[in-house]
């Protein structure tokens, strides 16, 4: 016979009570199992390490969570009568009736076969009311709430029908009679992610694949949230029960919520693989950057963006929840909000209808074309900002707009000198009546009269007459380079006399027909 040993989790008791606990428990094994080889002294006493100690885990969120010990030949079976006993009759508010089906769960499997599968550490339960509940999905509310059976029906079916969590909540509070819809809370309770549906576009049955069936309507006082809004999205904040109540909220604690309940929260199944560090986020309020001192109150709108990375990783963990409701007009696909721009550019005139992919690849291409200060929205004249650019453009693409923009900007000032070390790329104002200008980030000197690398060693005037006598000498070879050589007649480039070596060849005709190689081929010539 198997038998199971109980334990609650108590996380808040000192180090030393549970070390007592613990040896108490202990001792308490042994004896029992004492007991039972006396009773049956012909069976090997079992090994104490055979026991695995497992987490037993109510999916619904009903039932305390246990610590229970299990046997390597012990079977779910096992687990459920040990369940039936220990939730059995009146004492318990949820205890287990006759009828009820028990149903297990390993990682978000559901669990057919009897065996309890090797390596498991977690278990996850669910009790069904009857053979007949088919773990369909359940709404409870609050019941201060004045809900008629029909208005609930009518949830149900919206929900059914595949309705997004901003729908849900405008209907909700139409029947409720609320004006303002960001006073309804929508939240799951149990399965594998339990908690507020923050986001709008949030398809609210697909809370299904977190294994929770039960939905809870909530209302908030008037005003007691904040709206996050980004990537096309709204997420509601909603202060914590019970929290302080204070006019202002931290910025600090808005950035933290984002990361912890909303970023690295919409996983489907194992657990987020999205790193977010601080400066990965950004709050804005009216287009100005929050920082740690600004004040933002409750009822207030805050937008967000995300760093390149984050945001791509987000849209990917996310995207199982939000269902494709658009069409981009470039490449045919059917996107969701979150990959389509609200705005290309703040000027624009029109809801965007090209995906934020289409926008970057459009950017790409024109910047091949047209100047950096030319680039365009897509779909009207609108030029594009460097906001928009540093949005839409991958970090390597905004990286080479960004010098393009620079350059422009700081060339307009008449002292600008670039550094001409060419490994460098800086460049500083150098209004020094000295010629020479020493480079702030390489060290590196350059001549801002002859714009040069620093002729070291020697004035510009003597600069200037030494190159004097090259130019005549470059100009003196010149000439007799124009001697030596014949144009090629298919092409026109110059064909050079190439001393020492018989091949003959054009560049831009290499192939043996070239009509200058038959036309040359006594001669050696070489095609520069
Ligand atoms: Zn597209
Ligand atoms: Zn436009
Ligand atoms: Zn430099
Ligand atoms: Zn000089
Ligand atoms: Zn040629």
């Amino acid at each position: 016979m198997v038998k199971f040993t109980t334990k609650h989790r108590h996380h808040s008791r000192p180090h030393r009570h549970r070390h007592d606990y613990h040896r108490h428990r202990y001792s308490y094994q042994r004896s029992r199992y004492q007991d039972e080889s006396d009773e049956d002294s012909d069976t090997e006493p079992p090994e104490e390490e055979k026991r695995i100690e497992i987490d037993l885990l109510d999916l619904d969120g009903l039932r305390e969570k246990m610590k229970i010990g299990i046997r390597p030949t012990s079977q779910l079976d096992h687990v459920a009568t040990f369940l039936r006993r220990r939730y059995h009759g009146d004492r318990y508010e949820n205890s287990i009736s006759k009828d009820a089906r028990i149903a297990f769960y390993w990682m978000e499997k559901h669990l057919t076969g009897p065996e309890i599968p090797t390596g498991l550490s977690l278990l996850r339960y669910r009790v069904l009311s009857s053979s007949q509940d088919d773990e369909s999905l359940q709404i409870t509310w609050n019941s201060r709430l004045d809900l008629e059976p029909e208005q609930l029906e009518q949830i149900e079916e919206d929900i059914l029908e595949g309705k997004t969590v901003a729908n849900l909540r405008r209907s909700i509070a139409a029947h409720l009679g609320v004006e303002d819809p960001n006073r309804v809370v929508i939240s799951a309770c149990g399965g594998l992610r339990p908690g507020v549906l923050q986001g709008s576009h949030w398809e609210a049955k697909s809370i299904e694949t977190w294994l929770c069936r039960h939905l809870y309507i909530g209302l908030e006082s008037p005003g007691n949230y904040v709206i996050l809004h980004g990537l096309n999205q709204e997420y509601v904040y909603h202060p914590p029960p019970g929290s302080r109540s204070s006019r202002f909220l931290d910025i600090q604690m808005l950035k933290t919520w984002l990361r912890g309940e909303v970023i690295t929260n919409v996983h489907q199944r194992s657990s987020s693989q999205i790193e977010v560090d601080e400066d990965d986020i950004r709050l804005l309020s009216k287009g100005k950057w929050l920082t740690k001192r600004s004040r933002i109150g409750l009822g207030a709108m805050v937008d967000f963006e995300l760093s390149h990375s984050v945001e791509g990783r987000f849209l990917e963990e996310e995207a199982w929840l939000v269902p494709s409701t658009e069409t981009c007009i470039v490449c045919s696909e059917d996107k969701r909000a979150s990959e389509m721009p609200r705005r290309v550019t703040e000027a624009c005139e029109h809801e965007a209808q090209t995906c934020k992919d289409c926008v970057s690849q459009w950017i790409v291409s024109s910047l091949d074309t047209v100047t950096w200060d030319r680039l365009r929205c897509p779909e009207c004249p609108k030029l594009l900002r460097f906001e928009d650019v540093r949005q839409f453009a991958s970090p390597e693409v905004f990286d080479r707009y960004d010098i393009l923009a620079t350059k422009a900007v700081v060339t307009e000032f008449r002292d600008f000198r670039w550094c001409l070390n060419p490994r460098c790329g800086s460049g500083q104002i150098h209004r020094d009546s000295c010629p020479r200008v020493k480079c702030h980030a390489c060290k590196a000197s350059s001549c801002s009269y002859h714009n040069v690398p620093w002729h070291s060693k020697e004035t510009c005037e003597a600069y200037d007459r030494r190159t004097k006598k090259q130019r005549k000498n470059d100009k003196a070879s010149e000439k007799r380079v124009k001697e030596i050589t014949k144009s090629c007649p298919k092409c026109r480039r110059d064909v050079h006399k190439y001393s020492g070596c018989d091949h003959i060849t054009c560049e831009s005709f290499p192939s043996p027909f070239c009509s200058l190689s038959i036309f040359l081929s006594s001669l050696e010539w070489f095609c520069a």
